[in-house]
């Protein structure tokens, strides 16, 4: 494909790092090219036309214009600032998860228009959902099944024996779910409780609407969590760009190294 000299994209910004005196370098994910850098020149000016429209989490319509490296923002303007984002410290904190963790999954150049509604989607829901975690649930699972990594919920991933309805077990190494009789002794599975099973495969296939109307109690809602985030951090793992990422993810907690195999 290619693309004129200048060409128009929305966008959201992902994160940005300082370039020489003045500049910056925006990470952006947008519907028709997917995640790309580009050059902000003269951003950190005081004066600059472009700063207020190129913030983190910004949904921002941006002029790009190619250049030798890099493409360069020619102009920005802000379409979304998700100003109750930024004024809620847990909603940002949220939100800037959400941001980091499509960067995460995100190859430079790979066709971006689902991950980019998802996203967009997710940022308006954690300025009004009440639930912001189970927001959260939502964007993972459908981030998961997007790249390609979805958990098997359906069937035993090493009999292929249809789930009954009791507890059974979790093994991201396994990529899904255990049955009672595969699960025990098997590396890294934990137990999976029939509710826990019963939200996770809602959040794979369901609408967030029906998401949204489940009422789980704290045990529920933690247990789901663990789960995702010990499936996240064995996916992302392979990817050694995600390490103080990772770290991160650890340091808040769920992470039991003695119980998960490598
Ligand atoms: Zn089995």
């Amino acid at each position: 494909m290619t693309t004129p000299r200048l060409y128009k994209t929305e966008a959201i910004v992902l994160r940005q790092r300082k370039l020489g005196e003045a500049g910056k370098i925006v990470t952006l994910y947008t519907p028709n090219y997917g995640k790309l850098d580009a050059v902000a020149k003269g951003v950190r000016r005081p004066k600059s036309r472009l700063a207020g429209h190129l913030e983190v989490l910004t949904h921002t319509a941006v002029m790009l214009a190619h250049g030798r490296n890099l493409d360069i923002v020619t102009q920005a303007q802000a379409v979304e600032s998700f100003a109750p984002l930024r004024a809620d410290l847990h909603r940002l904190s949220r939100a800037l998860y959400a941001a980091e963790l499509v960067d995460r999954f995100s190859p430079e150049g790979a066709e971006g228009y689902h991950v980019f509604q998802l996203l967009l989607a997710t940022l308006r829901r954690l300025t009004t959902a009440k639930n912001a975690d189970t927001v959260l649930r939502h964007l993972e699972m459908q981030l998961l099944s997007l790249s390609g990594f979805q958990p098997q919920l359906a069937r035993c991933v090493s009999c292929q024996r249809a789930l009954a309805a009791t507890p059974n077990y979790f093994s991201p190494a396994a990529g899904g779910v255990l049955c009672p009789s595969c699960g025990p002794g098997a590396g890294g599975a934990r137990p999976l409780s029939l509710n826990a099973l019963k939200v996770m495969r809602l959040l794979q296939s369901g609408s967030f609407a029906e998401v949204s109307r489940v009422r789980m109690g704290p045990g529920l809602a933690q247990e789901v969590e663990m789960h995702l985030r010990v499936y996240l951090l064995h996916v992302l793992e392979r990817d050694v760009r995600s390490a103080a990422f990772i770290d991160r993810l650890r340091r808040e907690g769920f992470w039991e190294p003695a119980g998960v195999s490598g």
